[in-house]
């Protein structure tokens, strides 16, 4: 059974890593796909390999942080496919240091990006959804936004802020049939783990109760449970993909 079968879903940051396996997993459970990223080259390789499995592709270059970005992409989508059904808020940054080194710019950059970015587009798909009287949002937090991390107080007030804002915006859009659930991602092999230091990586294996790490697919076939209709009772919620670091 095709989960997501025709419908339409937008997902930022789907360049590469966790979005690049979102996209991939919807696209091959009938979804077509807006593919969007600041890596305008990184976008349009997924879009291709969405077509590649039979799907409608779009690749739009967006920076999420800013409002009339995220705004147009919403638009955009609307004018090519005449609705949206999903959005994924994927994208997002680190920008790590001790809190009594970190300065300004990477504590605003991150805060921008991972929250403020979430927020805007919401705030753009929210009419759209709002006029269909159906939607699915799902936005990516992560285990950091639970538990904290040192070197991390900008990433984990912001992945927070996620799960602040998930729950005040399911509240929200309830009434319209428009479900909004956060997903909180554990240690997952993407390139924002890669250049871990073997320590930090050593003591995140001794947190995780199943013994490995996360795949972008595992983060994935959950986005695929929350945008289908086997969560249609489902709001407001955060799911751990951690393999149980957080229980
Ligand atoms: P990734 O490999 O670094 O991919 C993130 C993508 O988002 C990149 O293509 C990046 O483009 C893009 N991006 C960055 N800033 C953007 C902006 N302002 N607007 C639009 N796109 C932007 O990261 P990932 O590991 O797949 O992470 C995806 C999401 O999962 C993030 O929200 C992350 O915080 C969360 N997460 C990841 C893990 C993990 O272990 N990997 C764990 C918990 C949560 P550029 O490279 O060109 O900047």
């Amino acid at each position: 059974m095709n989960l997501v079968d025709e419908q339409i879903a937008v997902i930022t940051g789907a360049a590469r890593g966790i979005g690049r396996a979102i996209a991939l997993r919807f696209a091959a459970n009938g979804a077509h796909i807006v593919v969007s990223d600041v890596d305008e080259a990184g976008a349009q390789a997924t879009a291709a390999e969405i077509e590649a499995l039979g799907r409608q592709a779009l690749a739009i270059k967006t920076d999420v942080s800013v409002a009339n970005e995220a705004e147009n992409l919403i638009k955009a989508t609307v004018e090519r496919f005449g609705r949206i059904d999903i959005l994924v808020n994927n994208a997002g940054i680190t920008r790590d240091s001790l809190l009594m080194r970190m300065d300004e710019a990477q504590w605003d950059a991150v805060i921008r990006v991972n929250l403020k970015g979430t927020f805007n587009c919401i705030k753009a798909v929210s009419r759209p959804m709002m006029k269909q009287r159906q939607g699915r949002i799902i936005n990516i937090s992560s285990v950091v936004g639970v538990m904290g991390n040192a070197g991390q107080a900008n990433y984990a007030a912001s992945k927070a802020g996620v799960i602040g804002l998930t729950k005040s915006a399911a509240k929200e859009l309830a009434a319209r049939n428009i479900l909004v659930n956060a997903v909180a991602p554990g240690y997952i092999e993407t390139e924002m783990t890669r250049n871990l230091p073997a320590e930090a990586v050593e003591t995140f294996r001794t947190l995780i109760p199943l013994q490995r790490q996360g795949m972008p697919e595992d983060v994935a076939d959950v986005c695929l449970f929350l945008a289908g209709p086997l969560s249609a009772y489902v709001t407001g919620q955060v799911i751990h993909v951690d393999g149980g670091m957080v229980m």
